[in-house]
């Protein structure tokens, strides 16, 4: 590993955009180009609003976890982890158009934007237990 961070902050809506430019302040050192940077704040920012909405109970305050690892190879790893309510099926949450919450304006793309954006994504969830997106690029 070249380099590392590691943040923790609360299940509040403003951290999203806080991630967001915490990792491409981060990578910037990369000098990755304005597609590739955009690509990747896009993806952090569907994980992480992911677990703001979806990792506690209403009203819960939760801790959210945001690693970021640059390796030998200039590849990006993003790990996003809650100790939420945790995904029962982690196939079916990654497939498009399939949201938990049709009442609240979601449009179920979340899995499918970081799929599409990231090189890697593997979702690891237990009921209970929490959620950990790790992507890659
Ligand atoms: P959108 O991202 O388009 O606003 P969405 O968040 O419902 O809608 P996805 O991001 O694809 O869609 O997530 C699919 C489903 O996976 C969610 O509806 C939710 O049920 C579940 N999910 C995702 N992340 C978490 C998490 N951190 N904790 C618990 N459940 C999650
Ligand atoms: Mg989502």
């Amino acid at each position: 590993m070249v380099n590392q961070m590691k943040l923790e902050f609360l299940n509040r809506s403003e951290n999203e955009s806080f991630a967001r430019v915490a990792v491409s302040a981060f990578i910037t050192p990369l000098d990755p180009t304005v597609e590739e940077l955009t690509e990747i704040k896009t993806a952090v920012s569907e994980a992480v609003s992911n677990a703001v909405i979806h990792a506690y109970k209403e009203d819960e305050k939760g801790l959210i976890q945001l690693e970021c690892k640059v390796d030998s190879e200039r590849r990006v790893i993003i790990i996003v982890s809650d100790h939420g309510v945790g995904i029962e099926d982690v196939s079916k949450a990654r497939e498009p158009l399939y949201t938990s919450k049709p009442n609240e304006e979601r449009s179920g793309m979340g899995f499918t934007v970081m799929e599409s954006f990231m090189d890697k994504l593997e979702v690891v969830s237990g009921t209970d237990e929490g959620t950990r997106v790790t992507m890659l690029k």
